[in-house]
């Protein structure tokens, strides 16, 4: 009888144990997050300097744990702008971490001179997902427009990273470009996704609700790309419209979701 209740409070406490773990996002600036499950961690948009009076970089300190402590076994990027990517700061952190793969379009990945066979290449012809397994992980990075007239030619391409206990939909610069139907195209959907990780300028579009839960249908969402000198009472009312919305805009802010 006694064994037979250790044995159950054994399961109870290990499907509760399992249903608490949890991801921890930390801020990079502008949108760059590192997330890590414990074991297995990404680093996406995070490798970038100084581009602007618009965008949070982070300052080398930050670079300098990123290449001592936090160590990524991923590094992914979603296009080639300089609040988004530094192909300096990349080489050197492939350099300093022999076991650690980038990913990126095309136009991020001929900047990598070296180490081609833990570089991988996300095409941008149609929007198919393409895999790379890394670790316990399984990302899948697609193509996702650019945003802008301006940027047609910039390769950008979003993430979806499944740590197994929960999946992550990074989309880097685009917007709901209904022009294109694009969010419909990409059949984010049916991913089952627990946090997308989104510009802030996707919540300003009137129709924003709807076309999240319409397109992506996450259990959080993490708002970020958040200039330095946006005006407080913008910000303010963005946070008061989506209370249930994860502002990130403070360098090393932590999220445990
Ligand atoms: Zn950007």
């Amino acid at each position: 009888m006694l064994k037979r209740l250790f044995l159950l409070t054994l399961l109870f406490s290990s499907i509760f144990t399992f249903s608490q773990k949890k991801l921890s996002f930390t801020y990079i600036g502008n949108i760059g997050v590192y997330i890590t499950d414990g074991q297995s961690s990404v680093l996406i948009d995070g490798l970038h300097t100084e581009y602007g009076d618009d965008y949070l970089f982070p300052p080398s300190t930050l670079i300098d744990k990123i290449q001592t402590k936090l160590l990524p076994d991923g590094i992914l990027f979603t296009h080639y702008h300089g609040d988004h990517f530094s192909a300096l700061l990349s080489n050197e952190y492939l350099n300093t971490n022999k076991k650690a793969i980038l990913l990126g379009s095309n136009q991020i990945t001929k900047e990598i001179k070296h180490f081609k066979d833990r570089v991988f290449t996300i095409s941008t012809i149609n929007y198919d997902k393409q895999v790379v397994k890394l670790k316990n992980i399984e990302i899948k990075g697609l193509k996702i427009n650019h945003v802008g007239k301006r940027h047609i030619s910039v390769e950008n391409v979003g993430y979806l990273v499944d740590f197994g206990i929960k999946k992550v939909l990074h989309v880097g610069d685009t917007n709901w470009m209904e022009e294109i139907n694009l969010f419909s195209q990409l059949d984010l959907v049916n991913e089952h996704i627990d946090i997308a990780v989104l510009p802030y300028w996707m919540l300003l579009d009137n129709n924003a609700t709807m076309l999240i839960k319409k397109h992506i249908n996450p259990k959080h969402i993490i708002a970020t790309h958040i200039s330095p000198r946006i005006n407080k009472q913008e910000l303010q009312d963005m946070k008061v419209t989506y209370p249930d919305v994860y502002f990130l805009n403070t360098l090393e802010q932590q999220i445990q979701l």
